[in-house]
This record gives C-alpha cells, sequence and structure tokens, in this order.
C-alpha cells in the first residue's frame, strides 16, 4: 500500500485488495481562471491540491482515505474573456463527473468526496452529488478548502462580504503556499462598495444574480488583496487542513439511517 494513499500510485490487483465499502475516495477540483493581476491562473488548483494532499496525509490511514489526482480544468466561465483560462462548459463538467463517478463506483469504495476550489463550480457540484447517488449508487458530499462568499462564506470585514476572487483569503493563502507566484506590486483593492448596503441583491444573499468577473472592473478579481499576508495564509491553511479532517470523519461515520 502506498504511504501517500494516492489511487493513481496503487496497481491493479491493490484496488480489490486496499479498498473496501468504508473507504473514502477524495477528488480535489481546481480551476485555470484568471484571478487578477497578482495571482497565477492554477491559484484555485494549487490550494485545493495542497489541502487534500495535507488532510490525507494526517487522516488517511485511520479513515481509510484515498486521493485522486486533481480536476484542473472545471467551470470557470465567469472569466472567459480573459485570455488563458481554460474552462469546462456546465454540460461538459456535469458529464465529466458523471464518468469518474462511474468509474468511482466500479471499485468497492462507495464514499465520494469532491473539495472543491474554485466557487464557480459549488452550485454544479451539488447537482452531481444527486445525480451520481441516484445513477451509481454512491454516497456523495462536497467540501470546500475554505467557502466562497457567493456560497455563503465569509469574507474579512474590510471587504464588505466581497471578497470573493482573488481577494484577502486567497492572496494570503498563496503567499503561504506559493509566494513567488505573487506579484504583491500589482495587488490593489478591487470592492464593489455600491453593493454593500444590499439586503437580498448580495453575494451569499437571498437573491443570487448571474456575474462575470469582467463585469465589477476590468481588473477581473473582487476583494482586497492589499490586506492579504503570508501569516494570514498560514493559519488558513492550517484551519482548511483541520476542517477538512473534520469532515473527513464525519464523513466516515456518515449513515443515512440511524443504526
Ligand atoms: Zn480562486
Amino acid at each position: 500500500m502506498p504511504a501517500d494513499r494516492q489511487l493513481a500510485h496503487l496497481r491493479a490487483p491493490d484496488i480489490a485488495r486496499c479498498l473496501g465499502a468504508r473507504s473514502i475516495v477524495v477528488q480535489p477540483l481546481g480551476a485555470i481562471e484568471q484571478h487578477g493581476p497578482h495571482l497565477p491562473f492554477n491559484t484555485d488548483l494549487l490550494i485545493a491540491e495542497r489541502v487534500a494532499t495535507a488532510a490525507v496525509e494526517r487522516v488517511g490511514d485511520e479513515l481509510d482515505v484515498w486521493l485522486l489526482p486533481a480536476l484542473a480544468y472545471t467551470k470557470s466561465n465567469e472569466h472567459a474573456w480573459a485570455p488563458g483560462t481554460m474552462w469546462l462548459s456546465a454540460s461538459t463538467l456535469l458529464a465529466v463527473l458523471d464518468d469518474l463517478g462511474r468509474c468511482v463506483a466500479m471499485t468497492p469504495a462507495r464514499r465520494l468526496v469532491f473539495l472543491n476550489g474554485h466557487g464557480g463550480n459549488s452550485a454544479l457540484l451539488n447537482v452531481a452529488n444527486r445525480e451520481l447517488r441516484l445513477r451509481h449508487g454512491l454516497m456523495t458530499f462536497l467540501a470546500h478548502p475554505g467557502l466562497p462568499p457567493d456560497q455563503g462564506g465569509a469574507s474579512p470585514a474590510g471587504e464588505l462580504g466581497m471578497g470573493i476572487h482573488g481577494g484577502t483569503d486567497e492572496t494570503s493563502l498563496m503567499l503561504h503556499l506559493a509566494p513567488e507566484l505573487v506579484d504583491v506590486s500589482s495587488a490593489v483593492r478591487r470592492v464593489p462598495e455600491h453593493l454593500a448596503a444590499n439586503r437580498y441583491v448580495r453575494f451569499g444573499g437571498p437573491v443570487s444574480f448571474g456575474w462575470l468577473s469582467n463585469d465589477f472592473g476590468d481588473d477581473g478579481h473582487i476583494g482586497d488583496p492589499e490586506a492579504a499576508t503570508a501569516e494570514r495564509g498560514a493559519q488558513l491553511f492550517a484551519g482548511a487542513i483541520d476542517a477538512f479532517c473534520g469532515a473527513l470523519a464525519e464523513v466516515s461515520a456518515f449513515e443515512f439511517r440511524a443504526p
């Protein structure tokens, strides 16, 4: 059995030998999409990969977790205007997730966890969770390294609840994980403050809206990267690993009906 618990490092006979009905398969999802002038295209991919890897290192043996290679290309069409963004359409990604679910269902494992680093995937992954449950009989789960504000998560006070893309938290994480890929000199605050007073029509609010990342300005990020620090990133990273490990423990014990 490979110590790193990467499913792709197994050999064919290992699948029946190492995986069982209680095994958990983790599929990280990232994105290759513009993240403003200060962050690299692979921001979401790198964060999802690093959180997944660290969590599986910590609790993989205890909870029988297997890590799949991250899916780099996902539904990033809110950034379709920016050259370098590599995105799949909603129908393509749903079909890819269905194919992956079918493949996981061929193994003895019955629990599949998506660890999603890109908020633009969240709605579709919730749809996929139910489709895969119905079609392939899997128990399916969706987790995030940090829930983005447009999906109901929190944002630092200075961002007025709108640090949804390339803002304080994401930039802090990258300053901690891959500072060589961050251009701090081009990190400027871009918060659509005129929306802050809205009670209903706001990010993560009761009335959602379709948006593209250049609707708010030409830079393409929405948030305040100026407030980012590597120290904050280290705390967020540690918190994300703790939270995902806790989530995996509950996934491992989860049953629909009381015993
Ligand atoms: Zn991102």
